[in-house]
């Protein structure tokens, strides 16, 4: 088993609330934090502008990976043409569903720290909140911690420090490890709107929870500054 340095961490980062707030908690627990985000097609070049602006305001350096395999899998809303909407496919999940995304980005955010000597990874997923993807529940992670160990040798963390926390509870952890600010440049919007729509499933998601935590959004603000 390789043991990789422990102060070491990579925050798999899409530019969005949940993944800033991670990337801020990260911040505080290991001394040298990385941000990995993934170009895998997805229709809002928005979302890699708004995590490369945020991990410059967090100091963090920024990696984007190419992973454009998810084109080829077929439609969904994420990365065809297929518009977004709250109705739920055959199959019981969102139309939003990118089949086994999560395990596709921790497996090469794995095999990423391994060749850079970093032990902890870290993603924004929660069970809480969320439309019941199953590969962001705790045992599917649980899991795959365990595959990554076995199937690299080495002695790698997952945290998900999100996991059990509503959406209101992000945005205070948020606040208490500095992030609100950088959450006015996070982006949430599956329209890859701004101003944010404010109609999508996701912006009623993230105004829900900035309401029950009594936080006005930055990012809205931010919008209604116009800057
Ligand atoms: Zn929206």
């Amino acid at each position: 088993m390789v043991a990789l340095a422990s102060n070491s961490a990579v925050v798999v980062f899409s530019g969005g609330q949940d993944s800033t707030t991670c990337l801020y908690w990260a911040r505080e627990r290991f001394s040298d934090v990385q941000a990995l985000s993934f170009d895998y097609g997805q229709r809002h070049a928005i979302e890699l502008q708004s995590a490369a602006k945020i991990a410059a305001m967090a100091g963090v350096p920024h990696t984007v990976a190419k992973l454009p395999i998810f084109e080829d899998l077929g439609a969904n809303a994420l990365t065809g043409g297929t518009a977004v909407s709250g109705d739920l496919a055959s199959n019981g999940l969102p139309n939003t569903f990118v089949p086994g995304r999560n395990l596709f980005f921790l497996t090469y955010a794995a095999a990423w720290a391994y060749s850079r000597n970093v032990q902890n990874i870290i993603t924004g997923v929660a069970q809480t909140d969320y439309s019941g993807y199953p590969d962001c529940r705790e045992d599917t992670l649980t899991a795959l911690q365990e595959s990554l160990r076995l199937g690299m040798e080495a002695d790698f963390k997952l945290h998900t420090p999100l996991m059990h926390l509503s959406k209101a509870e992000t945005v205070r952890l948020a606040e208490q490890h500095g992030g609100l600010e950088a959450l006015a440049y996070s982006h949430t919007c599956y329209n890859g709107e701004f101003p944010p729509c404010g109609d999508c499933p996701a912006c009623q998601l993230r105004a829900k929870g900035f309401a029950e935590a009594g936080v006005a959004d930055p990012l809205v603000l931010r919008a209604a500054d116009g800057v």
